[in-house]
C-alpha cells in the first residue's frame, strides 16, 4: 500500500484529512502538525503525545519521511549541496549558503525550466514537471535535518533565509509555491517571516502583481539587461514581457508592499552588457523604484559560450550604480567547485519522450 505524505497539505487540509479518514479532532491535527514543522519529525512512532493506537494508524495509511538525497556535497567554502530524489525518480538540486550573520537556502520550484535564458545551466534543461508543494517544501526539511536545526523558536537557527532561486521559474508554478512557502510561515510551524523570503522571477507581469496581494515576499527580478533587443536574446520571456512592463509591475509591487525593495539581478557577460552606457541607462530605467542591483559576476558551466567580465569592468559598473544612489554588491561566488553557484544548477532528470508533460502557463 503507497502511503500518502502529510507534508505539503495546509493545516486546514490536513485536519479534514484526518478527521475523515481517521476520526481525528482537530488538536491531534495541531499536534501532528506541530511535530512535522516545528520539530521536523519524520516518524509517527516519536511523536510522544499521541495515544499509541493512533501512531500505528498514522503509520498504516501516511508517512511524513523524506525524500531520497541521492548526493550531498560540500564546497571548500562551506557551501552545501544537496541532489533529492522525489518517488518518481526525478530529482532536485538545492543549495544552503552559510555566511557570518544568515543562512541562505536556495531552492527549486521546478525539475527543469520552460525558459531558455542563455546564461544559465537550468535552462538547457527542458522542464519536466513543476514540483508539488510537498517536493518545495522538503528541500527546506530535508536542509533543516543535515543542518541539525530543528528546536525552540527562540533559539537562533542556521538557516535564515530562504530563495527561490534554484531550478525552474517559481511563477509558472505559482499554486505550488504559494502553499509551500505559507506552511512555511505558519507561526504554529517553521515560522519564517516573509522578509526573510525572497522570490526571484524572470518577471511573469500577472503572477508579480497576484504575488505582491497574497504573498508580500521580497522580490528579485533576473534583469540581465536593459535593452529589449539584448534581454530578448538573455532572457527570451522578455518578448511577451517586455523590460518597461516589468519596471512598472515592479513599482506596483513596491506600493503594494510598503515600498519594499526589489532586488535587480544582473548577471556580468564580459562584452555583452557590461558597458558603462548599460550601467547609466540601467540607473535611468529603475528610477523611482526602492532597489539594490546584485551585480553576479557570470560563472561558467560546461558550453556556456560566455565569459565574465573582468573585475574593473564589474567595479566600474558597480560604482555608477552605487553614486546614482543604489547599493550594488558584487555577489561572491559561492560552490563554485560543487557547480552550486548562480546559474549552474542542473539535474540528470529528463522529460519523457512518451509521456506528455502539461507545460507551465504562458
Ligand atoms: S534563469 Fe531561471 S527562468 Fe531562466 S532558464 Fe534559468 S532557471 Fe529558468
Amino acid at each position: 500500500m503507497t502511503h500518502t505524505t502529510l507534508i505539503g497539505l495546509s493545516f486546514d487540509e490536513l485536519k479534514t484529512e484526518l478527521q475523515s479518514a481517521l476520526n481525528i479532532p482537530s488538536y491531534r491535527a495541531q499536534q501532528i502538525w506541530e511535530w512535522i514543522y516545528r520539530f521536523g519529525q519524520t516518524s509517527f512512532d516519536n511523536m510522544t503525545n499521541l495515544p499509541k493506537n493512533l501512531r500505528q494508524d498514522l503509520t498504516d495509511r501516511y508517512t511524513v519521511s523524506r525524500p531520497l538525497i541521492s548526493m550531498e556535497q560540500c564546497s571548500l567554502d562551506g557551501t552545501q549541496k544537496w541532489l533529492l530524489q522525489f518517488e518518481d525518480k526525478n530529482e532536485v538540486e538545492t543549495v544552503f549558503i552559510p555566511e557570518s550573520d544568515r543562512g541562505t537556502l536556495c531552492i527549486s520550484s521546478q525539475v527543469g525550466c520552460t525558459l531558455t535564458c542563455t546564461f544559465c545551466h537550468t535552462g538547457t534543461q527542458t522542464l519536466v514537471r513543476n514540483l508539488t508543494a510537498s517536493d518545495i517544501l522538503h528541500q527546506i526539511l530535508v536542509a533543516k535535518d543535515r543542518l541539525n536545526d530543528w528546536g525552540p523558536v527562540t533559539e537562533s537557527r542556521k538557516l535564515t533565509n530562504v530563495v527561490l532561486m534554484g531550478m525552474g521559474e517559481p511563477l509558472y508554478n505559482y499554486d505550488n509555491v504559494k502553499k509551500a512557502m505559507l506552511i512555511l510561515m505558519d507561526q504554529n510551524g517553521i515560522g519564517f517571516g516573509k522578509r526573510r523570503i525572497t522570490l526571484s522571477t524572470s518577471g511573469i507581469i500577472p503572477f508579480i502583481d497576484q504575488c505582491a496581494d497574497e504573498l508580500g515576499l521580497n522580490l528579485a527580478i533576473s534583469l540581465h539587461a536593459v535593452r529589449n533587443d539584448l534581454r530578448n536574446e538573455l532572457v527570451p520571456i522578455n518578448k511577451k514581457y517586455p523590460v518597461t512592463d516589468l519596471l512598472n509591475a515592479c513599482r506596483r509591487y513596491a506600493e503594494k508592499t510598503q515600498n519594499r525593495r526589489i532586488t535587480f539581478e544582473y548577471v556580468m557577460l564580459n562584452g555583452i552588457n557590461d558597458s558603462t552606457a548599460d550601467a547609466k541607462e540601467l540607473v535611468q530605467l529603475i528610477k523611482g523604484i526602492p532597489a539594490k542591483i546584485n551585480l553576479i559576476p557570470f560563472n561558467p558551466w560546461p558550453g556556456s559560450g560566455y565569459t565574465c567580465s573582468t573585475p574593473e569592468n564589474i567595479k566600474k559598473f558597480a560604482s555608477i550604480i552605487e553614486n546614482a544612489g543604489y547599493m550594488s554588491p558584487i555577489r561572491t561566488p559561492r560552490g563554485q567547485d560543487i557547480l552550486a553557484a548562480c546559474g549552474q544548477l542542473k539535474s540528470e532528470s529528463q522529460r519523457p519522450v512518451k509521456h506528455k508533460v502539461t507545460k507551465a502557463i504562458y
